[in-house]
């Protein structure tokens, strides 16, 4: 009954329009630009009802005001992201339901900042810029242990969760887990399958916990083949998982 909607923004974002069917009913998450937003509700006949939102980047958050002013919505925030209107506010992990019976869990991720949050109902989970396809955030605020808590908290989701992911990293993300791991069969597959979908200007996502597990460097760090290709390149012996992260990461970002 709930359908999902990318909305594109900037060079490589997505604003997710989550809809209710029946009732055209919709909320947003993470509305970086207010204009495709708009464009996007009027194209659809979409009635907007709230805006979420995971994190404080302005990629994630600059489209808020306008569509505040425009639309008189609420506005579900983490705690300490800096906003100029009200919103509802999440001190702790909690649940709320919104489009009618659609309930969201409020799951706390910090690492990529702070204040990150994602939101996890019906089977789907908006996580920002916490969990990407076949990557994870750089770690702009958090340390790397926050982050490995984090997305093994996610990874402990469901395999048919759902994964929305804020941005378009896909590809990229898939050459650095085959550099990783150059025998991930599940990876070399998946970035045919993203290749094809790429070049017809197509959306790689949703993807869902089941495929992350199999393909993604970030959520593999008690792998043989993660742990070796790591010990290799940092000539650490006797690393732990959150090592393995910590130095995956590290090299992810300099890639
Ligand atoms: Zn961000
Ligand atoms: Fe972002």
């Amino acid at each position: 009954m709930f359908k999902v909607f990318p909305i594109c923004a900037f060079k490589d974002n997505y604003i997710w329009c989550i809809v209710n069917e029946h009732s055209k009913e919709c909320v947003v998450v993470d509305p970086g630009d207010a204009a495709p937003v708009i464009k996007f509700l009027q194209e659809k006949s979409f009635k907007l009802t709230a805006i979420l939102l995971t994190h404080h980047h302005w990629d994630h958050t600059n489209g808020v005001k306008p569509l505040y002013d425009a639309y008189d919505v609420p506005v579900y925030a983490p705690q300490d992201t800096p906003l100029e209107i009200p919103a509802i506010r999440f001190e702790k992990e909690t649940s709320f339901t919104i489009l009618k019976n659609l309930t969201f869990e409020v799951l706390f991720v910090p690492g990529h900042t702070l204040d990150h949050i994602a939101y996890y109902g019906d089977g789907k989970l908006f996580c920002g810029d916490t969990l990407f396809s076949a990557g994870c955030g750089r770690l702009f605020e958090g340390t790397a242990e926050m982050m490995y808590d984090s997305l093994m908290k996610l990874k402990t989701l469901p395999d048919d969760t759902e994964v929305y992911c804020a941005h378009e990293y896909t590809l990229a993300n898939l050459k650095f887990a085959l550099a990783v791991e150059p025998d991930n069969h599940a990876a070399k597959q998946q970035q045919q399958k993203v290749e094809l979908l790429r070049s017809k200007q197509q959306v790689s996502l949703p993807s869902t916990i089941a495929l992350e597990k199999q393909i993604n460097p970030f959520l593999r760090s008690d792998c043989s083949n993660v742990i070796q290709t790591i010990q290799q390149r940092t000539h650490l012996e006797a690393l732990t998982p959150v090592e393995v992260f910590k130095h995956t990461r590290l090299w992810k970002d300099q890639f």
